[in-house]
């Protein structure tokens, strides 16, 4: 029944609502593309920490975008990565997750420049079809005419909660407060900012998964996939 499921499914929401995890298992169901719109921005991020851009020069992180090779491929090492980033000949799939890319990947995505080249590489993905793409303005910027369109969101203590979860299970050190305050922050940079902000397409299905077990959460969203499946 899913097997003719809409071509581009859009997930938005905030950090830790759900998104790469429901939205890779769905795409490993429908047979699509799994494609996190967020490594990109963590990407740049990263380079230009690593290269110590400062991450208010606006320009010069435009320049960084526009130069960079970034390889997003299917993993080929079982350690709990959703896909494997490749800049430079270099993995960076975990520092990607680092606290310090953490710190100042929403301030990189306010640069207009900067969301304007990475979009057109998202549309890229879209066109191809058979992808969900997760992010923050997929459904309302990237492909506004998505056939389907999700937003995920819960409360910003159970989304702390998963992330230093997640953290302390792949062996890190995690501070809860440290974690929860640089999420309400990148919380408000990202809903705040003038270009594609954080924010539900009108047409999309909003799912609070506050308190709901990861398999009730997929189960809504198959219920939903099945609606648009013909
Ligand atoms: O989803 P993830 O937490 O990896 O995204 C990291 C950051 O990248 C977000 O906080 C946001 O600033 C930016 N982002 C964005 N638009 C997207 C995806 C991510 O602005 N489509």
């Amino acid at each position: 029944m899913l097997n003719t499921a809409p071509a581009v499914i859009a997930i938005d929401g905030p950090a830790s609502a759900g998104k790469s995890t429901l939205g890779k298992k769905l795409a490993g169901k429908l047979g699509y593309l799994f494609f996190d719109t967020g490594c990109l921005y963590r990407a740049v991020t990263l380079c230009a920490l690593k290269r110590e851009i400062p991450v208010t020069d606006s320009e010069a992180i435009s320049s960084l975008t526009a130069a960079l090779d970034i390889q997003v491929t299917q993993p080929e090492v079982q350690d709990g990565r959703q896909y494997t980033v490749i800049v430079d000949q270099i993995d960076i799939t975990w520092d990607l997750r680092s606290p310090e890319t953490d710190a100042s990947v929403s301030i990189v995505s306010t640069f207009p420049q900067v969301r304007n080249i990475l979009t057109q590489r998202m549309r890229e993905i879209a066109r191809a079809g058979s992808v969900v793409m997760v992010g923050r303005d997929i459904g309302t910027v990237v492909v506004p005419n998505a056939p389907l369109k999700i937003y995920l969101d819960a409360k910003i203590d159970e989304r702390a909660r998963r992330r230093h979860a997640e953290i302390i299970t792949r062996g890190e050190h995690s501070d809860f407060e440290q974690v929860i305050g640089s999420m309400r922050s990148r919380d408000l940079t990202d809903s705040l900012r003038e270009t594609a902000p954080l924010r539900a397409a009108a047409d999309a299905h909003v799912i609070d998964t506050t308190g709901m077990e990861p398999d009730h959460v997929f189960t809504a969203i198959k219920n939903i996939v099945k609606k648009y499946s013909s």
